[in-house]
């Protein structure tokens, strides 16, 4: 069979637009908790370098009370050592003490180096933490409002895919059983696409199926100015029609 005539033709192509109509939202409806979930996923790893640097700010300030910890514990050896040096008698004690003495000065001025160091690091670390910290609350304020005109956008495209399926039912339940049940072959087999207008090319007049861009022969080009008429494309086998003849335009 190369044409289908049936005075629903007009109501088929109508069916067919409703159905792209429906597709679409239900790509867009599917697309929402996709989106959603990016823009999560993206806070999350702005969340997880501002902790990152959180820790590493805490950590230098816990090394840094470690360090004066030490310095206490040093300079308590040299107080003790010292007490004990008015109270020998013996030489070579009091230069054992001498050297004791000696070797926690030493240690002592290495942790005050430390703790300067570490001061300088705690002071980056800080500007950097208070940094992401602000810079999350911007980006967690952008993604809520983002996350919630998705929420809103999906309940919006759910209500209209509601709204878009009931007239769709409506209107398929109008068409004669046989030839919707083709409809829906077609449209299964071929990406939702089973009606496709013809393309003419403003230029050259060339008529072409929309559903496969393949060229029509001269007889098909013929065969679709026919009223209420579908012609089968002969390489995809979607029913092709032109516009201009169903509408009228
Ligand atoms: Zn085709």
């Amino acid at each position: 069979m190369e044409t289908l005539h049936t005075p629903e033709a007009r109501a088929l192509a109508d069916l067919q637009k409703k159905d792209l109509a429906i597709d679409a939202l239900k790509a867009r409806a599917a697309a929402i908790p996709l989106k959603i979930k990016g823009v999560n996923a993206a806070f999350a790893g702005k969340k997880a370098a501002m902790l990152a640097a959180r820790e590493a700010f805490l950590s230098l300030q816990s090394r840094k009370k470690d360090l004066e910890l030490r310095i206490a514990e040093a300079e308590e050896g040299i107080r003790k050592h010292q007490l004990q040096l008015n109270q020998v008698k013996d030489n070579a004690a009091f230069k054992a003490l001498l050297t004791e003495i000696e070797g926690d000065k030493a240690a002592k001025d290495e942790l005050e180096t430390g703790v300067l160091t570490l001061l300088e690091e705690i002071d980056k670390a800080s500007v950097q933490d208070k940094a992401l910290q602000a810079e999350v609350k911007v980006v967690e304020d952008a993604k809520n409002i983002e996350v919630a005109g998705l929420e809103a956008s999906g309940k919006e495209t759910a209500a209209a895919l509601e709204a878009a399926a009931a007239v769709r039912a409506a209107a398929a339940a109008a068409i004669d059983a046989g030839l919707l049940e083709k409809y829906e072959a077609i449209r299964a087999a071929r990406a939702g696409l089973a009606v496709a207008p013809v393309h003419e090319e403003q230029a050259t007049g060339k008529l072409t199926c929309s559903g496969c861009h393949m060229g029509l022969t001269p007889q098909k080009a013929v065969d679709i100015k026919k009223p209420e008429t579908f012609t089968f494309c002969p390489d995809c086998r979607r029913l092709m029609y032109s516009e201009k003849t169903l509408y009228g335009q």
